[in-house]
């Protein structure tokens, strides 16, 4: 029997396992994506990168992240039935006021963890669904939770706060920021591969379903542009971003919506999807000759470059910039678009390099970088660490 750590990553539409070994090599990868959709699929690799075999799975298997969680374990579990499973990490995207460091799940936590879905609910309740599931596929197994928002906790008041009366503040109404176990990956990765540029200012761009930026000064993040929930700052697969709170208002007022309402509306009928009226999928926007489809990409692409604008004058400079996420990692066109007429910034890019995704694609004074993120790698260090294996 070999000894392994199984992670476990429920994202808005797609699903991420990871298999390491105690010693943190990577032994499998698996990967749902499309959650929901017809489309929907699982593919499964090896340590080497190659896919591993699949018996034929109807799209129902995939319908849910509940279903989609079941399905990949089980194709896992008929893979590796000679591994021990000793710890199970998760990603849980909201750690809420009291909780940032990785720690051992209990009844208790999870409970406590359940009060701060309504600030993300297409994740936390996946997060803790795929906790539940676990705990029933390996039953009296280690779980760790590894929070999205412990990287920003860090922030400088300014950061951290809302021009509110002081007393939300203190309620826990703060700028909290997410996606932080892919930044904390590039963090790692730019001081382990590119320490100079790790020492300056950094941009980082995590475009996926969801997306966000942090800026980075010295490996620390000391801003992000999503805040309270999940719903802040760039616009997402269905999430509008950054909204006038008088547009709430008037929704409420005039429209005379609910709050449920209002939260279906902003969480999942809006951003990409709502703009565009055609797909939250940035593949299918892409595809798509419709002007709608264009001007959704381009609304994602002016909103990044903005906050690359804000993120640089709150950095006092820059140095470089870095794309990761299903986007930012596969989106020549979108890449281009953000990066077009900024030579005022020093950024500038090679077009062969980024029609090729390459791993530097700038052409002028600001590195510009792609860098696939690993969130997986996070969460099994995290696990490895907390259980002293
Ligand atoms: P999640 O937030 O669910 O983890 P991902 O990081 O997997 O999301 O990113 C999903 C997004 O990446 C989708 O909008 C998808 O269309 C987009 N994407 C994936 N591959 C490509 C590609 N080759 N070109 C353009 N967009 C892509």
């Amino acid at each position: 029997m070999t000894r392994a750590i199984l992670t476990v990553n429920s994202g808005s539409s797609s699903l991420k396992l990871g298999l390491f070994s105690e010693n943190l090599d990577m032994l499998a990868m698996g990967h749902v994506d499309r959650i929901g959709r017809r489309e929907a699929a699982m593919k499964l690799t090896g340590a080497d990168g190659a896919s591993l075999p699949l018996s034929e799975t109807a799209p129902e298997a995939f319908a849910t992240n509940a279903a989609a969680l079941e399905t990949a374990l089980d194709a896992f579990r008929a893979d590796f039935d000679a591994l021990e499973i000793v710890a199970v990490g998760h990603r849980i995207v909201h750690g809420g006021l009291k909780h940032a460091a990785p720690e051992k799940v209990t009844a208790a936590l999870i409970k406590d963890l359940a009060r701060l879905a309504p600030y993300a609910p297409l994740h936390q309740p996946h997060n803790l669904a795929g906790i539940r599931a676990a705990i029933d596929a390996f039953p009296g197994v280690p779980q760790i939770a590894c929070y999205d928002t412990a990287f920003h906790r860090g922030h400088p008041f300014v950061s951290d706060v809302y021009a509110l009366p002081r007393a939300y503040y203190e309620k826990g109404v703060r700028r909290y920021g997410f996606h932080g176990l892919s930044y904390d990956y590039i963090e790692s990765e730019l001081a382990r591969s590119e320490p100079d540029l790790h020492a300056g200012r950094v941009v980082v761009a995590h475009l996926g379903s969801g997306a966000s930026m942090c800026a980075l000064k010295g490996g620390k993040s000391i801003a992000s542009s999503l805040g309270f929930s999940a719903l802040d700052g760039l616009p997402m697969g269905t999430r509008s971003g950054e909204l006038d709170p008088g547009v709430v208002l008037y929704l409420m007022d005039q429209e005379g919506m609910g709050a449920a309402e209002i939260s279906d509306l902003l969480y999942k009928k809006s951003g990409l999807l709502g703009l565009s009226g055609i797909s939250n999928d940035m593949r299918t926007l892409e595809d798509s000759d419709d002007p709608h489809a264009a001007q959704a990409i381009a609304y994602f692409a002016f909103r990044i470059k903005r906050e690359i604008g804000a993120m640089a004058a709150a950095l006092g400079g820059l140095d470089g910039i870095v794309f990761c996420g299903g986007i930012g990692e596969n989106s020549a066109r979108l890449r281009a678009e953000v990066c077009a007429d900024m030579g005022w910034l020093g950024i500038d890019l090679d077009a062969e390099a980024n029609a090729q995704s390459a791993r530097d694609i700038g052409a002028d004074r600001v590195r510009v970088m792609v860098i696939p993120t690993n969130e997986e790698i996070i969460i099994a260090r995290a696990a490895r660490k907390v259980l002293s294996l």
